[in-house]
């Protein structure tokens, strides 16, 4: 097991609550017909867009099976959703995943259950790109990992200066991937940056 082992239920009633709040807020009212079901709908989205709380990301990592050679495995372009929580809006981009195995590997859609579960809750890009490094790492135990996160950022596109869509890019490693930075290019070649 992971360390998330608390399963937290969402109280629907509270947000529902809290959206009739936050409609009076910014001068709407919830009896407005085109509102009067947005606060059921957010509550209950809610629980889709955050269903990755308390949830054990490592379960899907444990269906390991062995594997000869020793070349790096690199899972690209694994699209997430996530919600910043420093201003409730959404991040979305693409994870890329290498590891360079240590007799086990893990199945191919069995890494993007993994960040689709870190990324189903509150996040900051940072936290997420090294829990999902953590998770292959504690898991799968290659010899090094490398996770690297590109998303655009609904609370920076939205606000201030609008040039085109900005790019966030972030990247966590262990291992062979910090003692050698020929892997580290090795990487960027397989996933075309
Ligand atoms: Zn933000």
């Amino acid at each position: 097991m992971g360390k998330d082992t608390i399963i937290r239920e969402i109280d629907e009633e509270k947000i529902k609550k809290a959206v009739c709040l936050f409609l009076e807020g910014i001068g709407e009212e919830c009896e407005r017909e085109g509102l009067i079901e947005t606060p059921d709908r957010v509550a209950h989205m809610c629980g889709e867009l955050f269903s990755g709380m308390g949830k054990d990301a490592d379960q899907y990592l444990m269906k390991t099976f062995s594997a000869g050679g020793g070349g790096m495995v690199v899972e690209k372009d694994i699209r997430f959703y996530s919600v910043c929580e420093h201003h409730l809006l959404p991040f979305f981009g693409y994870a890329h995943i290498g590891y360079v195995p240590c007799g086990k590997v893990t199945g191919l859609s069995k890494l993007a259950r993994c960040v689709d579960t870190y990324a189903r809750r509150l996040q900051i890009q940072e936290n997420l790109t090294n829990e999902i490094m953590e998770g292959v790492d504690r898991v799968i135990k290659p010899k090094g990992v490398i996770v690297m996160l590109e998303a655009e950022h609904m609370c920076m596109s939205m606000r201030g200066v609008k040039e085109g869509s900005v790019k966030t890019v972030t990247l966590a490693k262990s291992g062979c991937f910090d003692k050698d930075p020929s892997l580290v290019q090795e990487f960027y070649q397989m996933v075309g940056r």
